[in-house]
């Protein structure tokens, strides 16, 4: 049986999960568990080490996370959980699942912990008795040090996404804390790939794991034609709407994830105009059926459906399929496509795919073994096309069927009294019929979405470095538009990997590692290309980051005029720490400026770091 087909005849009700966590996971709407949640659950809840090999978007925070909740004991005001994960944003998004999927368990407290953050806030919340605590290895390590941190009534441990951890440069601290964890916890190791080093620690620290693996299976749609749209910049149902308006569609079903979202979207696009409707599992068979009749006949045009309800559906004149939630399966995908396209007819899918969601996405493309085309929405100009065309078709119609006597004898009574030409006043009677909605839409560019197309992986640049070794960085070719070069005082005497230098700016900074361009690593330093728009608090909070036990005493190499408005100094330096053309940071020149307090500067930083993720978001 596939992964696929154990779902279906596995419900939440039969998972033995508990019912404050069955409340919550009827409010967020989830019909079915996903493959890895209907595997993973009952030997999480039986206590067993499981291994699950599995992507984001596969539904792997709510597999371990549903679980521990149904488990924890609140009275216990103490670490029950340590999540550790690669990067900040990951902590903070499983910490909120944590809290979304807890809303019915009454004392329950989930921390997120990350690097980059001030301490001081984290030693309060830490001194409250969190349950679960969502760390990155840094900061986790640091507290265990600090022993702010303790977790001798630690049961579970999750390493979540243990690959990019391994990627990072992060794999010697998780093992460090593991190391410090009760034997008797029970580890849930995730990873979307399983390389020698993960497999060893596995080996090593797991007790008779369980292995749980959503593999991609293969298949072809040939008469579909697949397209993706970048999520960003544009929200998702204004492109929905746009990409409605400038297809050619008969019947369209647009995939969501939840049953909530099925009946809101199906509100959102009726009161736009649309004849959809929504379809999910919580409705009667005999209204799902009547539905789907509607459908056929042409009488609902849209339906806004979850996976459960639209399984074997097979109506002709479905012409598109619209992932607009990606699903957490590549078999998924290929069934929700396979709606369409039917009966040897050609059909269209298109997937909404956000930034998060790349893996998932290349996953697909391997799995349906074809290219799945990047598309723009609609311009303008083709909307505005689309609409001229329909607008003259309504004329046509109208002049063809429609008794137009009694009009026609009204406007000439009025042209004769007026003197107005008969053009003008067909103008301003398409003006009245047009009403307050403007026939054409304004050519407002829309934000064209960066899909971060695959850039080489970590471990690719990894690579590039060391195979840059030995040139000099005047040889290497200049940052891409936007970014920056950046000296930092790590390098290869200092045994450091890309790795720890993405994974030390993506916390501190707060920032992406997408965000995080070419790395070059040298004997005794590094360059790194990050946002040119760098602000100055975080620029100052990276000096005393420390990679590889070194300061990294950042510097620009690039920009130097900018820089210097950035640091507001009122004299040239005249002392450089490199024969290279580096903009330093001058740390021991005396500071003019008025001392700031540490609050101060501490929302300073925080504003910063804000407005650099912004930027680098734009
Ligand atoms: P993850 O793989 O944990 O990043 O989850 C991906 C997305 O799937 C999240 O937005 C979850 O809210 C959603 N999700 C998780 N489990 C389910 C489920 N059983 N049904 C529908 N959506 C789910």
């Amino acid at each position: 049986m596939s992964q696929t087909d154990k779902s279906e005849i596995i419900k939440f009700d039969s998972l033995e999960l508990s019912n404050p966590v069955m409340q919550a996971i009827n409010d967020v709407g989830y019909e079915t568990p996903s493959p890895i949640q209907s595997q993973m659950i009952p030997h999480m809840l039986a206590g067993a080490d499981v291994i699950g090999q599995a992507q984001t978007g596969t539904g792997k925070t709510a597999a371990f996370a549903l679980p521990i909740l149904s488990k924890i004991d609140t009275k216990i005001k103490a670490p029950q959980v340590l999540v550790i994960a690669p990067t900040r944003e990951l902590a903070i998004q499983v910490a909120e699942a944590f809290q979304k999927y807890a809303r019915h368990i009454k004392g329950f407290h989930v921390l997120p912990i990350y690097g980059g953050q001030e301490y001081g806030t984290q030693l309060r919340q830490l001194k409250r008795g969190p349950q679960v605590i969502v760390g990155t290895p840094g900061r986790v390590m640091d507290h265990m040090r600090k022993r702010s941190l303790k977790l001798d009534s630690l049961t579970c441990l999750v390493l979540d996404e243990a690959d990019e951890m391994l990627r990072m440069g992060f794999i010697d601290d998780v093992e460090w804390i593991l190391e410090q964890t009760p034997p008797t916890r029970q580890i849930a190791l995730f990873s979307a790939t399983m390389p020698r080093e993960i497999s060893r620690i596995a080996k090593r620290y797991l007790n008779k794991p369980i292995e749980v693996s959503i593999k991609d299976k293969t298949a072809t749609a040939d008469t579909i034609h697949q397209r993706y749209w970048m999520v960003s910049g544009t929200h998702k149902l204004d492109a929905l709407t746009r990409i409605l308006e400038g297809e050619t569609f008969e019947g369209i079903i647009i995939f969501v994830r939840t049953k909530t979202a099925t009946t809101e979207l199906a509100e959102k696009l009726q009161a736009r105009g649309y004849s959809a409707a929504a379809i999910n599992g919580d409705m009667a068979q005999s209204a799902r059926e009547q539905t789907i009749e509607k459908l056929k006949r042409g009488r609902v045009d849209i339906l806004i459906a979850t996976d459960v309800a639209a399984r074997g559906l097979d109506v002709e004149r479905i012409s598109h399929v619209i992932n607009y939630d990606i699903p957490y399966d590549t078999e998924s995908y290929i069934h929700r496509i396979g709606r369409t396209g039917r009966a040897g007819r050609e059909g269209h899918a298109i997937l909404f795919v956000a930034p998060r969601e790349r893996r998932m996405f290349s996953a697909i493309e391997r799995a349906t073994k074809k290219k799945i085309e990047r598309m723009e929405l609609p311009s303008a100009q083709v909307l505005n096309d689309k609409r001229i065309d329909k607008f003259r078709q309504q004329i046509s119609d109208v002049l063809a069927e429609d008794d137009l006597a009694m009009f026609r004898d009204i406007l000439e009574q009025f042209q004769q009294e007026k003197n107005i030409p008969a053009l003008e006043i067909a103008a301003a009677l398409a003006k009245i019929a047009q009403g307050d909605n403007p026939l054409l839409v304004k050519d407002k560019p829309m934000k064209r979405a960066e899909f971060s197309e695959p850039r080489p992986s970590r471990s690719d640049r990894g690579q590039s470095s060391r195979n840059t070794r030995s040139r000099s960085p005047k040889h290497e070719k200049p940052p891409e538009e936007g970014m920056a070069r950046f000296r930092i005082e790590v390098g290869h005497q200092h045994q450091v990997m890309p790795g720890n230098i993405v994974g030390a700016i993506a916390n501190e900074a707060g920032l992406d590692s997408k965000h995080i361009g070419r790395i070059n690593i040298f004997d005794d330093y590094s360059t790194v290309d990050l946002p040119d728009e760098m602000p100055k608090e975080i620029f100052q909070h990276l000096q005393k980051v420390r990679v590889s036990g070194q300061q990294i005493k950042i510097a620009r190499l690039s920009g130097q005029e900018k820089q210097e408005k950035q640091q507001d100094r009122p004299e040239k330096r005249s002392r450089r720490p490199s024969k290279e053309s580096v903009t330093s940071e001058d740390h021991d020149a005396p500071k003019k400026k008025k001392k700031l307090t540490s609050k101060e500067k501490k929302g300073k930083l925080k504003k910063a770091k804000k407005k650099l993720q912004t930027k680098s978001d734009d």
